[in-house]
C-alpha cells in the first residue's frame, strides 16, 4: 500500500500505538515535514534561522499519515555538539 497523501490530525491519547484507520497495533513509522519549506519553487522571503519540522506518523500497514501536533527543530548549536562529539573518537 502506498503512503496516503492526506495527513490526519490525531490526538495523542491512550492508544497512540494503534492506527485509527486500519487497527494496526504495533506503532508507527515517523517522518518529518519541514514547516517552512518553500512551495512552487518560490523561496521564502523571511529566512528562518531554525527550521521547524512537523513529526508525521505513518502507519506501516495501511500508509495512513497522522499529525500528532509534535514540532521539532534541529538547531545549529545542536549540530555543533554532535560534530564535536564525533571528533573525540
Ligand atoms: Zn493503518
Amino acid at each position: 500500500m502506498g503512503v496516503s497523501a492526506e495527513i490526519t490530525s490525531i490526538k495523542p491519547g491512550d492508544d497512540l500505538h494503534i492506527c485509527p484507520a486500519c487497527g494496526y497495533e504495533y506503532g508507527f513509522h515517523t517522518s518529518f515535514i519541514r514547516l517552512n519549506a518553500p512551495k512552487d519553487g518560490k523561496t521564502s522571503a523571511v529566512k528562518s534561522t531554525r527550521d521547524l519540522y512537523r513529526v508525521i506518523l505513518i502507519c506501516p500497514e495501511c500508509g495512513a499519515r497522522f499529525d500528532a501536533g509534535w514540532r521539532v527543530s534541529f538547531s545549529d548549536e545542536e549540530s555543533h555538539v554532535v560534530l564535536a562529539a564525533t571528533f573525540l573518537h
